[in-house]
């Protein structure tokens, strides 16, 4: 087989072959496929679709490019949550040392920044000399020892997913549900998981922008893990605000550790809590959402959630010294107001927008090789609904690169949307399969 052939297939809107699709994979991965030819056929996938048959035969090749883990010298149920992307979501870094404090086992694997939306390794490595790249005996060990590890792709796991995550950030073929799938699912069951918590994001900050496609892509994601022998629960989730008050590297670490002590006010509170209890239920732990949620919410009053991250984080090489002042993290030296022009209601806010600011800020990567500005991000002031008086600050930019402040201000304000009458009343859970 030639890769140009197989491009030229999908080009020509042919299916491929379970064998096709493993030469692709297995050579790309092996380094025998170059980026170019690979660019080339996930562009043309985008393009003119897959299969179920191709998709399934995608996952495998993905999952099967590394090695598979088993947890059997962990006793708890072992459950992971995974995110299909968000900006301003940082919900990994509460509800892993929340489940474990309520005896769910969390051996998660995370990615990067992807396109406009943040990633949990990138905000994990805001914690000055947090490890994500753990070898496997470590992570099998931290998992043992604290309830949970949170580490990055690693050559062995889904090596697959790793090298191709990359290169669709960089081709624009991120928003494509057969990717997407195949992306989390073979990273999630390659983890040795007995259940998964999925929370596909939808509105104009997700790849997937309206609630059916979001279906379709929970469904999709769903039906290939019990396909797997595992059980999912998939929660469609409102992405059309940024999730939280703060958007930013270091800036959401810091949101996440005030929540794990104990502030649990606003949405992303409220989605935290969620998507623990449901953890919980998945993993047996817990038959009733409502019990649930309630130990979810205890585990956080109570501090344990608290002490079983500090155990992770010093268990993976990051000063734990961050739990008690936030003040120890990455923090920009300039701070700009943006302010509201007029009078009104909050009614819409381009959430997409504003995760590409924070992005090109310094928040995620242009090309592989740069680095992160991990105090570069933002605080949300106002959020839908909420009414302003013109000049109110809508949002307080925190920035070292000075060279781009006005046209980041400007697109900033320019993401906000005021009207004289407040908008209806949208749910942050759409919908649970
Ligand atoms: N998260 C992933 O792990 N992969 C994707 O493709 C999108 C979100």
């Amino acid at each position: 087989m030639r890769p140009q052939d197989l491009i030229e297939k999908k080009r020509d809107r042919k299916e491929l072959t379970r064998d096709e699709i493993a030469f692709l994979i297995r050579g790309y991965t092996r380094d025998e496929i170059p980026d170019y030819q690979m660019a080339a056929w996930l562009m043309a996938a985008f393009l003119n679709g897959m299969s179920e048959a191709e998709t399934r035969a995608l996952v495998e090749e993905m999952l099967y490019s590394g090695v598979t883990l088993t947890h059997d010298h962990v006793a708890e149920p072992k459950v992971d949550k995974h995110s299909t992307g968000g900006v301003g979501d940082k919900t990994s870094l509460v509800i892993a040392p929340v489940a474990a404090a309520c005896g769910v086992a969390v051996p998660m694997i995370s990615g990067r920044a992807l396109a406009h939306t943040g990633g949990t390794l990138d905000k994990l490595e805001a914690i000055p000399g947090f490890r994500t790249g753990l070898s496997l005996d470590e992570f099998r060990d931290v998992l043992k020892r604290c309830g949970l590890a949170l580490i990055g792709q690693t050559k062995e796991i889904a090596p697959a997913d790793r090298k191709l995550y990359a290169l669709r950030d960089l081709t624009a073929t991120v928003p494509f549900r057969p990717f997407i799938c195949a992306s989390v699912m073979s990273k999630k069951l390659a983890e040795g998981i007995d259940g998964l918590v999925l929370d596909v994001k939808t509105g104009n900050g997700a790849f997937m922008r309206e609630f059916e496609d979001a279906r379709k892509l929970a469904e999709m994601m769903a039906s290939t893990g019990r396909a797997m022998g595992k059980r999912v629960v998939a929660l469609i989730t409102d992405m059309n605000q940024p999730l939280g008050r703060w958007v930013g590297n270091a800036l959401e670490t810091m949101e996440a550790i005030e929540t794990l002590r104990g502030d649990l006010e606003g949405d992303f509170a409220e989605l935290c809590l969620e998507l623990a209890a449901q953890m919980l239920i998945v993993g047996g732990v817990e038959n009733d959402l409502e019990i649930a949620r309630n130990r979810s919410r205890d585990a956080i009053t109570s501090g344990r959630a608290l002490e079983r991250f500090r155990a992770c984080v010093e268990a993976q090489g990051g000063d734990p010294r961050v739990l008690d002042d936030t003040a120890l993290l990455p923090h920009a030296d300039k701070q700009r107001a943006i302010t509201a022009d007029r009078a009104g209601f909050v009614t819409g806010i381009e959430t997409d927008e504003i995760g590409r600011v924070v992005m090109e800020w310094g928040g995620g990567r242009r090309r592989l090789e740069d680095k992160i500005d991990y105090a570069a991000g933002l605080r949300l002031h106002a959020k839908i609904g909420d009414q302003v008086n013109a000049g109110n600050p809508l949002a307080t930019a925190y920035y070292n690169d000075e060279s781009k402040i006005e046209e980041m201000a400007t697109r900033l304000r320019a993401a906000y949307r005021i009207e004289d009458v407040a908008p209806d009343f949208e749910p942050l859970i759409k919908a649970v399969i």
